[in-house]
């Protein structure tokens, strides 16, 4: 068993048709889908998830995207699975980002970048659990 990490299509990628283009990102980097689930966060559930960015200037716009509508949401695996998610889904702000790094290729600008990332094993485990039981992790049985 590798290490896990959590990611969410975000709802612009979902809107956008990227979906099945972003999964085959994730499939040809070698994770393990674990669970997934097309979910429409309520503003609790997104405020509750990016609390760490309570204090940050663009909460209340980022609150008000997540919430906008459907996203996809994952429970991955792989060896170094943070780092290699993080790897493949680029910088922050697609300007930014690497050349063949999904957000480059998918991300509209710098809030509407397509996917979410963990950025450490700790909170990969805290947004997995945020989302999702140990018996839906059905990969995992
Ligand atoms: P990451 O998603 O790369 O870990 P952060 O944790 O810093 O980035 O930010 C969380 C999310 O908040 C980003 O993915 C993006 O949707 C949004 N965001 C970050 N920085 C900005 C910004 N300067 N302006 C608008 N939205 C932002
Ligand atoms: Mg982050």
């Amino acid at each position: 068993m590798g290490n896990r990490t959590f990611a969410i299509i975000k709802p612009d990628a979902v809107r956008n048709g990227n979906t099945g283009k972003i999964y085959d990102r994730i499939l040809q980097a070698d994770f393990k889908i674990l669970a997934a689930k097309l979910l429409k966060l309520t503003k609790a559930q997104a405020e509750g998830f990016y609390a760490v960015h309570k204090q940050r200037p663009f909460y209340e716009e980022l609150i008000d995207f997540m919430s906008s509508g459907a996203c996809m949401i994952l429970a991955l695996e792989k060896d170094n699975a943070v780092s290699s998610w993080r790897e493949s889904i680029g910088a922050t702000n697609p300007e930014e980002a690497a050349k063949g790094t999904i957000r480059k290729d998918f991300a509209t600008n710098v809030q509407k970048n397509a996917v979410h990332g963990s950025d450490s094993d700790e909170n990969a485990e805290k947004e997995i659990g945020f989302f999702f039981t140990e018996s839906e992790l059905i990969a995992n049985q």
